[in-house]
């Protein structure tokens, strides 16, 4: 008798149609064999909506409230963040407008039932020896019922024994068609330009890069909750990604490898300690508007007011090696400028930090500041 997957819960059905909560044909036989008692009479009638469901009826105040009843059905079964295109109930709900004098239930009491009201086969596996009374009764059933539901028994069970019974279950099967949206990114691409004005190693973004979106439409099956099928229909692009193009140079890098004096002067200042603190260049002084030049090759990556270095040019000689220029008192490159070594940048000054007229030249090294008399020669 296996037919018995999902049917309604006698035994919990006759309980709240004693409590008056539901009324039950098969159930209601012999109460209406006997003549209706006459106090019955003296209640008043009440507009009502009868809903039935396969078997069972039971009663709600209005039409209203049986829509909240589906809607609260609905949204019990529905995934998160999905749309319902279609419910179905099984067995079939159909609901009237009728006058009655039963009992009326809130929407939380008639949806409590139809997801209580209901029994399904389950398997039961005893946990120790249990006598089928026992087990009878942990699921509200009769010892004939759980006899009636297995072609082998034992009384009583033993651990690890197994025996089939109707465990609480939904009256209904609620069978949804949804639909889900979602959102994934798509990649950008990007786009190299090359630039032929530009020394290699240069790369520089002329437009950012931006991700796409492909919103993606599956359809999600459930029975009561439990995804049955779920299957993507479709693919939108809702966001084209934007490229990002990048310029790249192609010029090859300027630096010799090695460094030429910058300019003309006297060593005022070596490299190292000095009055407390540390000197991270050589200062060679000269008249201000002498020229300097660049030390070697390479881009400037610098050439303005830098606080204690007054005017600075910064050459990054594109082979791990950069060159300062300190206290100019004049500037003939800018930003970006590629330089040959030997290429006038600017003039002897005394900005910024600087007691007369010299040019404070640094030689870094991964960053790091050596001594500039390892590199040139006065
Ligand atoms: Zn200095």
């Amino acid at each position: 008798m296996n037919k018995i997957r999902r049917t309604i819960n006698i035994g919990a059905l006759a309980a709240v149609m004693a409590a008056g909560m539901v009324h039950c044909p098969v159930f209601a036989a012999s109460v209406a064999e006997n003549p209706a008692p006459i106090a019955a009479e003296a209640h008043k009638a009440a507009e009502a909506v009868s809903v039935t469901v396969g078997d069972a009826v039971f009663y709600l105040k209005s039409p209203a409230d049986y829509d909240a009843l589906m809607a609260k059905l609905q949204n019990r079964f529905k995934a998160e963040g999905a749309t319902v295109r279609r419910m179905d109930i099984e067995p079939q709900i159909k609901a009237e407008a009728v006058k009655t004098e039963e009992k009326i239930l809130t929407v939380d009491e008639a949806f409590k039932l139809l997801l209580t009201g209901g029994r399904e086969e389950a398997v039961y596996v005893a946990e120790e020896t249990e006598s089928l009374e026992s087990v009878a009764k942990k699921f509200n059933m009769t010892v004939d019922e759980i006899k009636a539901l297995n072609a082998d028994w034992e009384d009583p069970l033993h651990k690890g024994s197994k025996i089939n019974v109707l465990k609480p279950a939904p009256m209904v099967t609620v069978t949804l068609q949804q639909e889900k949206k979602a959102q994934s990114p798509v990649a950008f691409k990007t786009v190299k330009k090359e630039d032929p004005n530009q020394v290699k190693s240069v790369k520089k973004v002329l437009r950012a890069g931006k991700a796409g979106a492909l919103e993606t439409t599956t359809r999600v099956e459930s029975e009561n909750g439990k995804v049955t099928a779920s299957v993507t229909e479709a693919s939108r692009l809702v966001q084209e990604p934007v490229d990002e193009i990048v310029a790249v140079g192609t010029k090859e890098g300027l630096a010799t490898g090695s460094f030429m004096t910058p300019t003309v002067g006297r060593l005022s200042s070596p490299f190292g300690p000095r009055w407390g603190r540390f000197h991270y260049g050589v200062d060679l002084a000269n008249a201000t508007g002498t020229d300097v030049v660049a030390a070697d090759g390479g881009v400037v990556t610098r050439a303005g007011m830098a606080g204690s270095y007054g005017n600075l040019i910064i050459i990054d000689h594109q082979n791990g090696t950069s060159t300062r220029y300190a206290h100019l008192s004049a500037f003939n490159v800018k930003v970006g400028d590629v330089v040959q070594k030997g290429q006038s940048i600017g003039k002897i000054g005394s900005t910024g930090r600087s007691t007369g007229p010299h040019l404070h030249f640094e030689v870094r090294v991964g960053g790091v500041a050596k001594n500039p008399l390892d590199f040139i020669k006065l």
